[in-house]
């Protein structure tokens, strides 16, 4: 086992043992204080570090201090794996208990790590290219048998590679961002022609994004166990979805407008390096795939994902739904590989979302159209509200965690507040 991950560790950070955060952890964000610029941030208990100022102290080896004061973490990513996992080593080491080179200077730990209820949190990565998935066999299935009740819920190719479509990067934001309910065309079944006007039916997905760490080369395949090397980590995804304008527009490109208004990402990149300890087999794929998709390992991830809404003015969020990253079908190495098996030139920082993950049992679906059956149940709130989509003035939060021999690792939360659409011209 990798010694960062071993759950003995403890760190110096009291705060950091039990919480999301603990030394096993060490998710990689971006924070700025008051007017100070966006740097490069580990979360550590309630604490975050500055890394730069770790990197300047020449207390990170040869790793530039610049790539650290870029307000993205592009420039580190694209460093590469060995430079992730031995600035990781070194990390650990730093905030380990019994070692005393930072825990023991008070005027470098004053400077490198603050309270994180004191920072503002910025998206972590700048979004190259934005491509999601449709990974889950349970939400494909769900939403065939809805959209298309007449039909094999499945497409014929779903079983032989991951479906995909690319999405928007410019309209990817961070946890927090308020977003706006959108406007499109719409025509429901029953209607003789479409309307124009706010979305009616605005939905969450509950999804992960895999983070791209390498640049692949135009033309130039990759192998499984490239793709799997290449994977800087992983973070929360909401893929906000407009189901109305979804079920007119969908046929035969895919999602358009239904998707591009607004994707939130939470703010913290868990490596893949330290969601290693939970690695599990996904669930079997019959047939077997074609062997530029197959894996020699587990290729899944156990972490619990969980979605909560809570209504205008509410006191407490209610849990709505309980998934699983582990559910997928396919996973985010073989995402990777097919995307670039043709010959498409990855980037760092290319994102790919995972597709809605949903379970098999009801409370375990990943969006309200499933969760609500299209609205036709509508699930009843804490303040005794009920909710077939989201309306105005909802906060919605998603969240994430791996647990293991008393070891959470948490990828803290993916939240957005709903805004009524802008006033209808034309
Ligand atoms: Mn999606």
């Amino acid at each position: 086992m990798n010694p960062t991950n071993d759950s003995a560790l403890v760190s110096w950070v009291e705060t950091a043992q039990g919480s999301d955060f603990p030394i096993q952890n060490l998710p990689w964000g971006i924070f700025s204080l008051g007017a100070g610029p966006a740097r490069v941030g580990v979360a550590i208990g309630d604490r975050v570090v500055d890394v730069g100022v770790l990197a300047e102290a020449g207390l990170l080896g040869d790793v530039p201090a610049e790539v650290f004061a870029t307000g993205v973490l592009n420039d580190f990513v694209r460093l590469g794996p060995a430079v992730w996992s031995t600035t990781r080593a070194r990390l650990s080491e730093l905030l380990r208990a019994d070692v005393g080179r930072l825990r023991d200077d008070a005027a470098l730990r004053a400077r490198a790590l603050m309270p994180l209820a004191d920072v503002r949190l910025h998206l972590p990565i700048r979004v190259e290219g934005y491509t999601d998935f449709y990974s889950s066999r349970e939400h494909a299935t769900n939403v065939g048998r809805m959209f298309r009740p007449d039909a094999p819920a499945l497409l014929p190719n779903w079983l032989h590679l991951p479906v995909g479509y690319n999405g928007r990067a410019s309209t990817v934001v961070v946890s927090g961002t308020p977003i706006r309910r959108p406007l499109g065309q719409t025509k429901a079944p029953d209607e003789a022609a479409p309307s124009f006007g706010p979305c009616r039916r605005l939905d969450l997905e509950l999804e992960m994004a895999t983070i791209v760490g390498v640049d692949t080369e135009m033309g130039r395949p990759l192998t499984l166990e490239e793709a799997e090397r290449g994977i800087f980590g992983y973070a929360l995804l909401n893929d906000w979805s407009a189901r109305d304008i979804q079920q007119w527009e969908y046929v035969p490109l895919g999602p358009f407008q239904a998707k591009v208004f607004a994707t939130s990402m939470g703010p913290w990149i868990v490596t893949a390096e330290a969601l290693e300890p939970f690695r599990v087999e996904g669930p079997k794929q019959d047939p077997e795939p074609l062997p530029y998709l197959r894996g020699s390992k587990p290729m899944n991830y156990d972490v619990e994902l969980e979605i909560a809404i809570a209504g205008p003015g509410a006191r407490e969020a209610t849990v709505v739904g309980c998934s699983n990253f582990a559910h997928l079908y396919w996973s985010s190495a073989q995402q990777l590989v097919h995307h670039a098996i043709g010959g498409c030139a990855m980037k760092v920082g290319d994102i790919l979302g995972s597709g809605t993950i949903s379970g098999p049992d009801e409370g375990s679906f990943g969006s309200l159209l499933e969760l609500t059956w299209n609205g036709q149940r509508p699930l009843r709130l804490a303040d005794g509200s009920t909710r077939g989509f989201l309306e105005d003035g909802d906060r919605l939060t998603i969240s994430g965690r791996a647990r293991r021999d008393g070891v959470t690792i948490g990828f803290g939360a993916c939240s957005g507040e709903i805004l009524p659409a802008p006033e209808v011209r034309g």
